[in-house]
This record gives C-alpha cells, structure tokens and sequence, in this order.
C-alpha cells in the first residue's frame, strides 16, 4: 500500500519524476526497472559467483576469492586425512 502511494507521489510531484541508473544514467519510470536493469547490465557478475570446486554461491567477488584461497590451501594439505572444519 505504501508502495503505490509513493510512485504515484512520484508521478505527480515535480520533483525528480523518474529514478536515473547511478552507473550509465539512464532514466527509468520506477525502482522496479532500475533495479532489472542494473542487475542485467551492471552486475551480471553475480551470475558468475559460483566455486568451481563446491558449486556454492558466493555473494561478491572477494567472497569468492578467498573462498577458491581456502580450496586451494586444501588441495595443498591434502596428504593430511580428513580436515574437519565447520
Ligand atoms: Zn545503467
Ligand atoms: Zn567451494
């Protein structure tokens, strides 16, 4: 309910009647297609977060880092038996 009170304040109001993408500023009507856009044009990395090893998603791309880091000191110590780290 607050949802639609606040676009159409958008909407009517004269300031800033549209919402500008921060990184290439093109202009959208609502969040909603500024939110669609700069997820398929601005962070399409998140799609590619993914370890290669465990299969898990990581939220950013340092995450991943230092999570491939742990797999590869594993792969490292891997003439010790069984690493049991939770
Ligand atoms: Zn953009
Ligand atoms: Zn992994």
């Amino acid at each position: 309910m607050g949802l639609i009170a606040f676009d159409m304040f958008m909407f009517s109001g004269d300031s800033k009647p549209y919402v500008y993408c921060p990184y290439c500023e093109r202009k959208f009507v609502n969040r909603y297609n500024l939110k669609v856009h700069v997820r398929d044009k601005h962070e399409d990395s998140t799609t590619n977060l993914d370890c290669d090893v465990c299969g898990k998603t990581m939220r950013n791309r340092s995450c991943l880092r230092v999570h491939m880091y742990h797999h590869r000191k594993q792969v490292e110590h891997s003439d010790q038996p069984e690493t049991t780290t939770s």
